[in-house]
């Protein structure tokens, strides 16, 4: 599903190039549940990203769902990325001044999916996260948890194969993050959705089979557990 061959990224500043990422090759299969590790700077978030096709190594080979990603053309990386990836990034990126239901159906317009079938989908979203009586509230009137809830169920409603979570859990409360966890858990082993997730903790990453580590922009360790 994901093949990166030999990627790098550096920033060039006056001749002088910084790499945030050196020579990481890994495939990544469907149905799996990576989690990405590492100190801070470490190049998660930049793999992370190049993975969603948010940012384009400076060498390297990526192959998603068997397209040449980096020699597509900036509409058909948008629309690979719009069918398939569903993002989750820590601080929520919900739009405020939008309900909750508003929030959850905004990527079912770009993707042009017709009124009904959102409202369907918009539907089953918040009555499989509970969440039919907050569907006109803002995203300020709920807690963190539920954001991160209306977060994921907007990356679900555009029915991707796979989710990429930048540090889904860094603003909850254990509580809540564990409630994410067991969610992503299900998603994965009763969907088939593949999870790849960046994250500090260990509590988190025990929910997933594999553990990339990485170190100075290098994959140090590829666990599977
Ligand atoms: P984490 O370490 O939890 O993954 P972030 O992904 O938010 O944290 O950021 C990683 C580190 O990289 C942070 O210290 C942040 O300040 C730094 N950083 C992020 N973007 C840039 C940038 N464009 N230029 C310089 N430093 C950055
Ligand atoms: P992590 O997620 O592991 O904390 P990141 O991928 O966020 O690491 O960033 C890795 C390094 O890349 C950090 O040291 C950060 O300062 C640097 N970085 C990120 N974006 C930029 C940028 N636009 N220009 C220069 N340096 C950057």
């Amino acid at each position: 599903m994901i093949a990166l061959k030999d990627i790098e990224k550096y920033y060039a500043s006056k001749g002088v190039k910084s790499y945030i990422l050196r020579h990481v090759s890994t495939v990544i299969n469907q149905g799996e549940f990576v989690s990405i590790m590492g100190p801070s700077g470490a190049g998660k978030s930049t793999l992370l990203n190049i993975i969603g096709m948010l940012e384009e190594p400076t060498y390297g080979e990526y192959k998603f769902m068997d397209e040449d990603v980096i020699s597509l053309s900036e509409r058909k990386r948008i629309e690979l990325y719009r069918n398939h990836i569903g993002f989750v990034f820590q601080a929520y990126h919900l739009i405020d001044e939008m309900t909750v239901a508003e929030n959850i159906e905004a990527p079912l317009l770009y993707k042009k999916v017709g009124g009904s079938e959102r409202k369907s989908r918009v539907a089953d979203m918040l009555d499989r996260f509970n969440m039919v009586g907050k569907k006109d509230l803002f995203p300020s009137q709920l807690s963190g948890g539920q954001q991160q809830l209306v977060g994921i169920a907007r990356a679900l409603a555009a029915q991707p194969s796979i989710i990429l979570a930048d540090e889904p859990t860094g603003n909850l409360q254990s509580a809540q993050a564990l409630q994410i966890m067991e969610l992503f858990k299900k998603l994965n082993k009763e969907d088939g959705i593949t999870i790849i997730q960046v994250t500090h903790s260990e509590v988190n990453a025990a929910y997933g089979s594999r553990i990339l580590h990485l170190l100075d922009g290098v994959i140090k360790e590829d666990v599977r557990l």
